[in-house]
């Protein structure tokens, strides 16, 4: 920190969605040359003020100064590059062009030279110092930390003044993730000052000089980073001291595990190694872009395993045997973007709880007569609350909510053995959630094993038995009945397992 007036800084800045304050007078300040970790739970306003530096939203209140002279992102091009929580990157082009729309297209005689163009690619993954992905390649055919990766690279096309990075490590591999801080440290050597916003307290260490932390749209604290002990961090987060539990040894009685993965590796984060037993209720909760998703889809059969085993019943699963062969094993998955994926638009109530003909306890779709297809679907419509009671209208007329209950009907209708949902209550109201919840209850006293995956970490202290914080792919800790809490999940997910995984490959401050 060489100079006294702050590279970029930001005052009171307010902003409302609607009524709601994402950012109420919140305030940031950024020195030159330093690394500035920016921290706060989900819904704090970091996004949001990332956005507001980049021009995306306009204010309702405050200023931004950059060297001291106001500015206006809306207005002018600032020398700030951003790396967004979303990425934003066009998936129907290359990844050379992805690169170019950032870095610009390089021409000769007028016309783009697209040999340059990929060349510029290859250039600019030696940045971070990673194997360049094929510069022709389609973003859209990219996995999840490729397109991280590449969102990074595009961003440090330009030794910018400012780096602004939003959660980048979330869906990157440990290694790359490493990788990142080398490049981070090597433009700060060069002069850039970088804001650095992430959810994974631990790999802040060694790695910024400050830390802020924002909390429902407000600054409440800043301070060099090295005079910090993680948990004050949390309790900033939170708002209030957090005594965090004793891991206890899980004595809790278990069951034969129903459904066992064994050393998973999918996406190339893992391994991982865990059980579900019958009754229970199973969550698998993270980071964003922690890698939960993909065990989930991996177990029903719609992600291909890198390695590792998955049993049911003990008996080993087929690898490759596809989701047919596993929802007819039993297992099933409700995927978290309902409409894309779950509901069946423009067909009726019963069309959508009996689409698949697979289901009903073995009994082949063609005997179902069409009388008692109604009868069945207006008992399942019944214990179900599903609102309105009317098995011949359109899905698309239901609220989401009631959409989700037709769709978790299908499933535990067909008493699956494992149920597998992702995010099962995201946007759905709070009577809904309630009744969700209560079918997932009885789902699992009825003897499935159910696996939640979930952001919503009100929703996993509420509805879990048992719960594994995923990070990268690997389990970074378990706890489970009385110990599921709100700060407990908070405080784990933010710090990870131990404190020494993030930092090992990267140098401690004393
Ligand atoms: P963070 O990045 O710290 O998790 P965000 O900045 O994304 O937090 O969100 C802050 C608050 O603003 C949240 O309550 C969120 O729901 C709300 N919010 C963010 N973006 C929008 C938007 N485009 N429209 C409406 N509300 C939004
Ligand atoms: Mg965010």
């Amino acid at each position: 920190m060489t100079t006294t007036v702050p590279v970029l800084e930001a005052k009171d800045l307010t902003k409302r969605f609607f009524g709601a304050l994402a950012l109420d007078g919140a305030s940031f300040s950024l020195a030159g040359g330093e690394i500035h970790a920016l921290i706060g739970e989900n819904g704090a306003g970091k996004s949001t003020f990332i956005k507001v530096l980049a021009g995306v939203y306009d204010l309702d209140g405050g200023e931004i100064l950059l060297d001291g002279e106001p500015v206006d992102p809306r207005q002018q091009a600032l020398p700030i590059a951003f790396v967004h929580q979303d990425l934003a990157l066009v998936d129907d082009l290359s990844v050379g062009e992805n690169i170019a729309l950032v870095a610009g297209y390089p021409r000769r005689r007028g016309l783009i030279d697209w040999s340059a163009v990929m060349a510029q690619a290859k250039r600019i993954y030696g940045i971070m110092q990673v194997e360049p992905i094929d510069p022709n390649r389609l973003v859209v055919t990219l996995s999840t930390p490729e397109k991280a990766i590449l969102g990074i690279v595009r961003a440090l096309a330009h030794t910018p003044r400012v780096l602004v990075l939003d959660e980048p490590t979330a869906s990157l591999p440990e290694h790359d993730a490493v990788n990142l801080f080398e490049a981070m440290r090597r433009l700060k050597a060069a002069g850039t000052s970088i804001i650095y916003v992430s959810h994974r307290l631990n790999e802040l260490f060694g790695l910024a000089d400050r830390v802020t932390v924002f909390r429902d749209g407000r600054h409440v604290h800043t301070a060099p980073i090295a005079e910090t002990a993680p948990e004050r961090l949390v309790a900033e987060m939170l708002g209030r001291a957090v005594e965090l539990a004793r891991q206890r040894p899980a004595n809790v009685a278990r069951r034969e595990p129903v459904i066992a993965v064994e050393d998973l590796v999918v996406e190339r984060r893992g391994p991982i190694s865990f059980s579900a037993s019958a009754g229970e209720i199973l969550g698998l909760v993270g980071l964003r872009g922690g890698g939960q998703e993909a065990i989930g889809r991996c177990i029903f059969g719609a992600k291909r395993a890198d390695a590792g085993r998955i049993h049911l019943d003990g008996r080993e699963l087929a690898p490759d045997g596809g989701i047919a062969a596993r929802i007819e094993a039993g297992i099933v998955l409700l995927a978290g973007d309902r409409t894309q994926e779950s509901a069946f638009s423009g067909m009726s109530l019963t069309e959508n709880l009996f689409v698949n003909p697979r289901l009903g306890h073995g009994t082949p779709w063609r005997l179902y007569s069409p009388a008692a297809e109604r009868r069945r679907a207006r008992q399942l419509l019944e214990t179900f609350d599903v609102r309105p009671r009317n098995e011949t209208s359109l899905i698309d007329w239901l609220s989401g909510g009631n959409q989700q209950k037709i769709c978790m009907a299908r499933w535990l209708e067909a008493k699956a053995r494992v149920v597998i949902l992702e995010e099962p209550t995201a946007g759905v109201d709070i009577g809904a959630k309630l009744s969700i919840h209560a079918m997932l209850r009885r789902a699992a006293s009825d003897g499935a094993a159910v696996i939640v995956v979930s952001s919503d970490l009100d929703e996993v202290a509420a509805l879990a038995t048992r719960a594994l914080i995923i990070d990268r792919g690997r389990v970074a800790s378990e706890l489970s009945g009385a110990e599921i809490t709100m700060d407990e999940l908070v405080a784990r997910s933010s710090l990870g397992a131990s404190r020494s995984t993030a930092t090992a490959s990267t140098e401690r401050r004393p």
